[in-house]
């Protein structure tokens, strides 16, 4: 499952990161990452990720936001200026992790 793969990448980065916030995102295609950013500094981690990622792949590509909490997950909804940024691209859906600190995703576009 891509989302597992993806907490497991998340994971990792975690562990490097001196951020207050752990977030990762994955632009995913045909249930393969093709860019992945996280957070740094001022800069949102769907924003370093989009911003890495050429323009014909994001088209109907998935996005996964990803918190990793010392708990395990976080809600990892992204903010206004990154749902802005997302809405001007073609991806198709972002999944973001949530507080229950379970596998589950909520799709950006119905929750929004
Ligand atoms: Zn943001």
């Amino acid at each position: 499952m891509v989302i597992a793969s993806c907490i497991s990448t998340a994971r990792k980065y975690s562990k490097s990161s001196e951020e207050n916030y752990k977030i990762t995102a994955f632009l995913v295609r045909n249930g393969k990452p093709f860019s992945i950013a996280t957070n740094l500094g001022w800069k949102h981690a769907e924003a370093r990720c989009i911003d890495q990622a050429s323009s014909e792949k994001i088209k109907n590509s998935i996005m996964y936001v990803i918190r990793i909490t010392k708990e395990g997950l976080g809600i990892a909804k992204p903010c206004k200026k990154c749902q802005g940024l997302i809405k001007d691209t073609t991806i198709k859906k972002v999944y973001y992790t949530t507080n229950d600190n379970t596998l589950e995703t909520w799709e950006f576009h119905e929750t929004d």
